[in-house]
């Protein structure tokens, strides 16, 4: 994988107001699930934000906001940057359905910020038992 200074988090709003979001950021730094191609070696940097609730369009401003900001400050660029969409935005689970507004919030990341997406975070094993036995949608 190409190299990342920086990783942005975008949570569930909903989902966040009782989750402190502890295992995604758990995952990140283990290197499990969804980040398990970054190096350890290599200093990446973390932010967590949410979505700011339905339908997803705060995360426009407030990634806009981290790009103006981080240019700004240390001459951040958007290649260094990936957003990483939560597990409980991107895939069924216990939290719910996925995000119905999954592909507006691509639109507004990939296609007006123009910056890379991966979908997922943290990866329960249980959960993952589910989606073998259906219970969930598996991940594609
Ligand atoms: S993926 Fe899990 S830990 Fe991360 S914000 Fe969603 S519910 Fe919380
Ligand atoms: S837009 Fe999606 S991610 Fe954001 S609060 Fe609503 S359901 Fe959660």
């Amino acid at each position: 994988m190409e190299e990342i200074k920086y990783i942005i988090v975008v949570q569930c709003h909903i989902v966040k107001e009782r989750c402190s979001g502890y295992l995604c950021e758990y995952a990140f730094n283990e290197r499990k699930g969804k980040f398990k191609n970054y190096s350890k070696d290599v200093k990446i940097r973390f932010l967590p934000l949410t979505c700011g609730g339905c339908c997803g369009r705060a995360v426009h401003r407030k990634i806009n906001n981290f790009l103006r900001m981080s240019k700004k400050k240390e001459g951040l660029k958007k290649e260094d940057v990936v957003v990483h969409f939560s597990s409980c935005i991107s895939f069924d689970s216990f939290h719910g359905g996925p995000c119905p507004h999954k592909e507006y919030l691509e639109v507004l990341v990939k296609d007006k910020l123009k910056l890379k997406i991966v979908h997922g975070t943290t990866i329960n094993e249980i959960t993952e038992k589910r989606r073998e036995q259906g219970i969930y949608q598996k991940i594609d």
